[in-house]
């Protein structure tokens, strides 16, 4: 649980019987460490720092009223970032997209050090002691960030080794699909880790997660859309701007503090689900246009698993089943929201390996000549 000593001793003294069996470790030097700093604070310490039950939570934070223990309640900051490594009842979800985060991450490394020797250079200096990489890491960010300036100019014609390949197809989109992966992941994780620290917070952060899944909706479109129609551009130009323009009202939309409230949970996530099924129009058009390409089996069984797993995902998210069952079971492990976390990095990465294929295919065939 809490690695760090003065959450972990007040936690272990306060908490309710069955989250402390939750807790492993904690020994006597730790508490020491405890007693110095609490100081005359120590009765308010106690309470900012224990783990409370659903019912002594404030008003703005009660949002799931089956998952009834482990919950942190107004906790500062550092408290809240250092619970990364405890246990509580956002642990999992926070960890679920974390690695997923690290996941993409890594994915991004590795498609980056194909097309830039730059970046292949920076993974091997990562691979250095910790001391040298320190030394380096400005350069390395220097020549990263120019290797992408050249490769968002020069596109088409980059490959490994330096040998150019006539037919290669520009990266942008698959790179924009990535970066929004991420961003989305990335605000999930510090939504579930910091907003229990504060109403403000909370309302921020709430809205930033809004905001990333609405990116990773918007940018999942960009790779499919633009190596299928990579030689019709209108419809590019079409259905990239329809998705744009729908995301950036769904995001204004969710903005309003009236469609933040608790009782609009189902048709903020049905706003999500219809963004996502609009996608059903450009791929209609294009297993029409590419009937008789042989990836399209592939591609429509990757993308299938993808809306498979998205649509599951929501539905465990809005039926919040299993907790509804026996609320109070599933408070650390196997709750709704941690099942629709594992299903989103799933249809993530179906995603991103039908993108893979698409720019395959648009490496080999390239374009007719008009
Ligand atoms: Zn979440």
């Amino acid at each position: 649980m809490r690695e760090e000593t003065a959450m972990e001793s007040a936690y272990e003294e306060l908490a309710p019987a069955p989250a402390a069996a939750a807790v492993k470790g904690g020994g006597g030097s730790k508490k020491k460490k405890k007693h110095r700093r609490e100081g005359g604070g120590e009765k308010r310490k106690k309470k900012e720092y224990r783990l409370v039950s659903y019912h002594e939570l404030p008003d703005y934070m009660k949002e799931n009223r089956f998952i009834i223990n482990y919950y942190r309640s107004e906790w500062p900051v550092l408290n809240a970032v250092l619970s990364l490594f405890s246990w509580h009842n956002e642990t999992i979800n926070i960890w679920t997209h974390l690695l997923g985060f690290m996941v993409f991450f890594g994915l991004t490394v590795l498609h980056l050090g194909q097309y830039f020797p730059q970046v292949a250079d920076l993974i091997g200096h990562l691979s250095w002691p910790i001391s040298k990489v320190a030394e380096n890491v400005s350069s390395n960010i220097g020549d990263v960030l120019s290797g992408a300036a050249m490769f968002m100019q020069t596109s088409p014609a980059l490959a490994s080794g330096g040998m150019a390949v006539a037919s290669q197809t520009t990266r942008w989109p698959f790179f924009v699909f990535l970066a929004g992966a991420m961003f989305c992941l990335l605000s999930s994780c510090a939504c579930h880790l910091l907003s229990c620290h504060s109403h403000r917070l909370n309302v921020f952060l709430i809205r930033l997660d809004y905001t990333g899944i609405a990116v990773m909706i918007v940018v999942s479109f960009f790779p499919p859309i633009y190596y299928i129609f990579q030689c019709d551009p209108q419809w590019q130009v079409v259905y990239l701007s329809a998705i744009t323009a729908a995301g950036v009202g769904t995001v204004y939309a969710l903005m309003s503090p009236r469609l933040s409230a608790a009782r609009y949970r189902a048709h903020r996530a049905l706003l999500f689900v219809g963004m996502g099924l609009s996608g059903v129009v450009p791929a209609v058009h294009a297993v029409a246009v590419n009937w008789h390409e042989p990836r399209r089996n592939v591609t429509l069984a990757y993308e299938g698993a993808m809306a498979l797993s998205y649509l599951t995902g929501t539905a465990f998210y809005l039926t919040r089943v299993p907790e509804r069952w026996r609320p109070g079971m599933f408070d650390l492990c196997g709750q709704s929201h941690q099942i629709f976390h594992a299903l989103v990095i799933a249809g993530a990465l179906a995603h991103y390996a039908a993108a893979i294929v698409f720019i395959q295919a648009r490496d080999e065939m390239g374009c007719p000549a008009k």
